[in-house]
């Protein structure tokens, strides 16, 4: 019997819930043998109906995370490599090979207010509409909780575009996006994280409906994921029953605050009986996130910081000179000459401010994620080597790590990513979760004290 990601991902705990699988084995064989669904570990995941699987291995080799598929550095030659009358792009380990780099902002429509970064994403999103390119652009919207509070969706105006900015910290999953992209002919553009594009340039590879309809691919960098308890964890910290919050919102800028220091929002209910909570990063929400707490566990294996199959790629630029103030700005990766025709136009136009920069300030914003999905992952694969386990054969290679500091932070981490998602599975919809996860919390700290104490 042929293997399916569920044996060979999802059972492995490599899932991380993109949903390419689902979509691709609908597109190719109309069986619908993989249908996406919560997980306990709080993010969706394809469940198998092996009854109507055909074997096919289709999920299989569209999977982002699944060994032996193309490595993004191959994938990402193909796409990219030029004629030889142009210039090559240039390529670089770490934010993928690209045309040009820039930082800016989007000068019309709020964008930049609203955006999580500089808005240049919802300015890209919606020139692509105004500008005849795509039909239809599949974006990450609100939905109406609890039983999930953001959902991909096909938009085709400016406004719905508009109404999806700003970063969902939220599993989605784009099954349904592959799916109609490769039954309904149109000129899609899609954006998503790292693992989303790549999964659909795989897809692309055996779905030739796909690959002629998706004609433009932007992607968002990405620190790695939290599951949906993540969300419903930030609920309860504000006071509200995480189960009859109707709506979230993430990474809320205040004009007061260092654009850093955005918030959370949830709310639950309508008029007089509605209830509404916020939390800041630095009330408590940006060290849940910084020692990994809820985090995917599937990320631990993803090493793809910029997106760096998309035709363009957008990231966060935090600091002086490229923030250009504290209202939010992006860098921005250029790889295909479609996203840098459309961004050069908006430029001359004075719709966006967009300057050139170079490499470093670009790889320095990427440093901190560059340690998770470079340096951790290397000593991770190393570990599981030494553990007798078979690592998966990825684009990085296992290699021990002599920083014990470094070592040790990882560890910590993964003790509380799995404390918090475990413990907060098993009591979710007990009154006193949110108490059971902060003792999960404060248990995993004590025990590090401890440690830290006799080696002392
Ligand atoms: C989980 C996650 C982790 C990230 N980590 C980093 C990081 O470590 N460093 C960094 O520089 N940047 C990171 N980003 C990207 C960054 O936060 C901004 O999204 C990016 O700079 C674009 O900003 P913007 O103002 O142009 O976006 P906006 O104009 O606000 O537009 C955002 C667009 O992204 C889409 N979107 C939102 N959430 C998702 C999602 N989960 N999946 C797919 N599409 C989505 C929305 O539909 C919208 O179209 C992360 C984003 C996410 C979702
Ligand atoms: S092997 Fe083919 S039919 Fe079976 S789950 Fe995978 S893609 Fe679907
Ligand atoms: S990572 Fe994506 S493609 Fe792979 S099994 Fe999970 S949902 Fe499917
Ligand atoms: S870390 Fe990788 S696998 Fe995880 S959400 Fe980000 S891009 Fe996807």
């Amino acid at each position: 019997m042929m293997e399916t990601v569920y044996e060979r991902i999802v059972m492995q705990g490599r899932c991380v819930g993109c949903g390419t699988c689902a979509g691709a084995c609908m597109a190719a064989t109309g069986t619908g043998a993989l249908r996406m669904a919560w997980h306990d570990s709080g993010i969706p995941a394809p469940v198998l109906n092996a009854d109507v699987c055909v074997q096919c291995g289709t999920c299989l080799s569209v999977c982002p995370l699944c060994e032996g598929n193309d490595d993004t550095t191959t994938v990402g030659r193909s796409l990219f490599s030029l004629s030889e009358k142009e210039c090559a792009p240039v390529e670089d380990d770490l934010l993928g090979c690209y045309r040009s780099l820039h930082a800016g902002y989007s000068l019309v429509h709020k964008h930049r207010e609203n955006g999580a970064g500089g808005g240049l994403t919802t300015w890209f999103l919606e020139e692509l509409l105004a500008q005849g390119l795509v039909d239809r652009v599949a974006c990450v919207v609100p939905a109406k909780g609890p039983d999930t509070f953001f959902r991909f969706a096909l938009l085709d105006s400016a406004q719905a575009v508009r109404a999806a900015s700003r970063s969902a910290y939220y599993p989605v999953h784009a099954a349904d996006m592959l799916a109609e992209m490769a039954a309904h002919e149109a000129r899609y553009a899609l954006v998503g994280l790292p693992c989303v594009i790549r999964g659909f340039r795989l897809a692309a590879q055996h779905i030739p409906a796909l690959a002629s309809r998706l004609v433009m691919t932007v992607g968002l960098t990405c620190g790695q994921a939290r599951s949906r308890y993540f969300a419903e964890y930030l609920c309860l910290r504000c006071g509200l029953d995480a189960g009859a919050v109707d709506r979230v919102r993430f990474r809320i800028k205040d004009a007061q605050r260092h654009q850093l220091d955005h918030r959370f929002e949830c709310r639950s209910g309508a008029g007089k009986g509605a209830r509404q909570g916020q939390i800041y990063q630095t009330e408590g929400m940006g060290w849940l996130w910084g020692h990994d707490c809820f985090k995917v566990a599937g990320c631990n294996f993803c090493d793809d910081i910029t997106s760096e199959l998309a035709d363009v790629s957008f990231a966060d630029a935090v600091e002086e000179p490229h923030c250009h103030g504290n209202g939010g700005a992006n860098f921005v990766m250029v790889r295909s000459e479609a996203a840098g025709r459309l961004l050069a136009a908006g430029r001359d136009r004075g719709d966006i401010f967009l300057e050139d920069v170079t490499a470093e300030p670009v790889r320095k914003r990427m440093e901190g994620v560059e340690l998770i999905k470079r340096h951790d992952l290397r000593h991770r694969l190393h570990l599981m080597r030494e553990a007798g386990m078979e690592p998966p054969v990825l684009r990085q290679q296992p290699q021990r790590r002599d920083d014990a500091e470094k070592n040790e932070w990882m560890e910590l981490r993964d003790c509380l990513r799995q404390a918090t998602t475990s413990v907060y599975a098993a009591h979710r919809h007990a009154p006193d979760a949110g108490a059971r996860v902060e003792e999960a919390i404060q248990d995993v700290l004590a025990r590090r004290k401890q440690k830290d104490t006799r080696k002392a």
